[in-house]
């Protein structure tokens, strides 16, 4: 059995100023970013004394995706653990959600099999043709990545540039508005879906109650200290990574909220059979 983990530590930083986030320019306290820093190595230590168990609980394999408040990849310790992860026998796949305004030359340590990056242009901080020099170098290096938009209304013609601009092979998903119903109209939904085919998804909130999902199962949400949740969205403690055996908290589980909207959580409902589009590439969002 494959685990995939979710993790997300204590830093909520970033060095983007996007205006509807509430990590925007924010700084974290050195303290703080050294618990971080104390805790990415404490999980990735847990990851890699596992490697030579060839089963714990059950599981043979880790996905790995780290999903930070802010931005990881600016930090050493981030690309650190990414490196180190790719390497590891047991892992199959370490992923992380970024703005790609880190550096990329670490990557060059990285298995390039198994990484892989969840790239999100704001096309507000950088421009296109920085952006797309980023993923240029990418390509270069081999390393797997989607490329993700914010679909606000103003940005529909930035959006339908970049498709234009990447290589056709290159998925490129949207984030669609949904808190204000009937946000687009029917022009601009259907603009957004010739550029992602798979954004219909992204514009509901999935009715989720009730409902199989794989987390809780076979995909976790780890905090900093080892805390396990079944989601990033639901807060009910099931464990400790560091503490508890697995065998008890593993299991299959429906959902106890009403709906789902993000891409992290919803492509883990059964019903909705996204693991048949995105094939294993489920986390960093590369649809194959
Ligand atoms: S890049 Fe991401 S984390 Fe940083 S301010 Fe923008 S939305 Fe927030
Ligand atoms: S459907 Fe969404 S909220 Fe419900 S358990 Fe799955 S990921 Fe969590």
């Amino acid at each position: 059995m494959t685990l995939s983990i979710l993790y997300r530590g204590v830093l909520s930083s970033c060095n983007y100023d996007c205006t509807y986030c509430p990590f925007a320019k924010r700084k974290d306290t050195r303290a703080t970013m050294a618990t971080d820093k104390q805790q990415v190595e404490r999980f990735v230590a847990f990851i890699q004394q596992h490697q030579s168990v060839p089963h714990i609980n059950g599981v043979e394999h880790f996905k790995i995706f780290f999903t930070p408040w802010g931005e990881g990849l600016i930090r050493k310790h981030y690309q650190q653990a990414m490196v180190e992860l790719s390497n590891m026998p047991n892992v199959q796949k370490v992923a992380i959600q970024t703005n790609l305004s880190c550096t990329l030359t670490w990557l060059q340590k990285a298995n390039k099999d198994k990484i892989a990056l969840w790239a999100t242009w704001h096309p507000g901080q950088v421009d296109r043709e920085t952006f797309l020099n980023k993923c240029r170098q990418l390509d270069a290096l081999g390393v797997m990545y989607s490329v993700g938009i914010v679909g606000f209304k103003e940005t529909i013609e930035e959006i339908e540039t970049m498709r234009t601009l990447l290589p056709k092979e290159r998925y490129l998903w949207v984030n669609a508005l949904k808190k204000q119903a009937d946000y687009y109209n029917e022009t601009e939904r259907k603009r957004l879906i010739a550029v992602d085919p798979y954004v219909p998804y992204n514009m509901v909130y999935h009715e989720s109650r009730g409902k199989a999902c794989r987390t809780g199962h076979t995909v976790i949400s780890v905090d900093g200290d080892g805390n396990i949740f079944r989601c990033h969205f639901i807060k009910e403690k099931l464990g400790n990574l560091y503490e508890d055996a697995l065998d008890g908290i593993l299991q299959p589980r429906t959902c106890t909220n009403d709906t789902c909207g993000c891409h992290i959580g919803y492509v883990h409902m059964n019903e909705l059979n996204l693991y048949n589009v995105f094939k294993g590439r489920e986390l960093e969002r590369v649809e194959e």
